[in-house]
């Protein structure tokens, strides 16, 4: 069954990058979720690939809503010109908030912060904390290695198969949408009582 999308909830890097492509990944992507009236979620900075994503969604009339936790707010990052920008305690909340708040994600290329942003929203999406897809705009093949690392832990026994299909990819923003929207959920028991009963 086809899903709406109401919102899509953006990680990126809050630096823009090595290769222009980066940017210019960012700033198609802003401008597809607002021609298709997407609300983009992010974590609410101006700066980086952040700054990029949010900018090309207003500049393009949409609605973005920011999600910034106050010790970030006094450095100043914080976006001006959104639609909402909610000033929360913690990065624990902030991210939980950007959960709750979203349809599906899409991480875009990114540092360490995006690949906790995409690790977190996975886990949960593999325990059933919820059934929400998540995408990787896969820039320049800028995932392969994130890919690599899920199938070695499905190789050796960490991960189940099913696993992988948590997450769709594509090099392009509409067709990754596209995916989110055909989304299927993989079906698949609990990754703790499979396996070895024990001695
Ligand atoms: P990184 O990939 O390490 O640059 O971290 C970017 C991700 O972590 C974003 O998706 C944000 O949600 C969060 N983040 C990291 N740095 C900032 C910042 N200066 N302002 C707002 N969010 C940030």
């Amino acid at each position: 069954m086809r899903r709406t999308l109401g919102s899509v909830c953006v990680y990126c890097g809050s630096r823009p990058g090595a290769r222009p492509e980066y940017r210019e990944a960012a700033i198609e992507l802003g401008r597809a979720l607002a021609r298709k009236q997407i609300t983009l979620v992010y974590g609410g900075a101006s700066v980086g690939l952040m700054g990029a994503v949010a900018d090309a969604a207003l500049d393009a009339g949409g609605d973005v809503i920011g999600i910034l936790p106050r010790w970030l707010e006094a450095r100043e990052v914080g976006h001006e010109r959104l639609k909402e920008l909610h000033i929360v305690d913690s990065m624990h909340t902030r991210k939980a908030r950007m959960i709750e708040r979203s349809d599906a994600f899409v991480a875009l290329p990114g540092g360490l912060g995006t690949f906790d942003e995409l690790f977190e929203v996975l886990t949960w999406a593999q325990v059933g904390l919820h059934t929400k897809p998540v995408g990787l705009l896969d820039v320049g093949g800028y995932f392969e290695p994130f890919r690599a690392l899920v199938r070695h832990a499905v190789i050796e026994g960490f991960a189940l198969p099913e696993h992988e299909g948590l997450f769709v990819s594509d090099p392009d923003p509409h067709e990754l949408v596209e995916k989110l929207c055909s989304f299927e959920r993989p079906v698949y028991g609990s990754k703790w009582v499979d396996g070895p009963k024990g001695p």
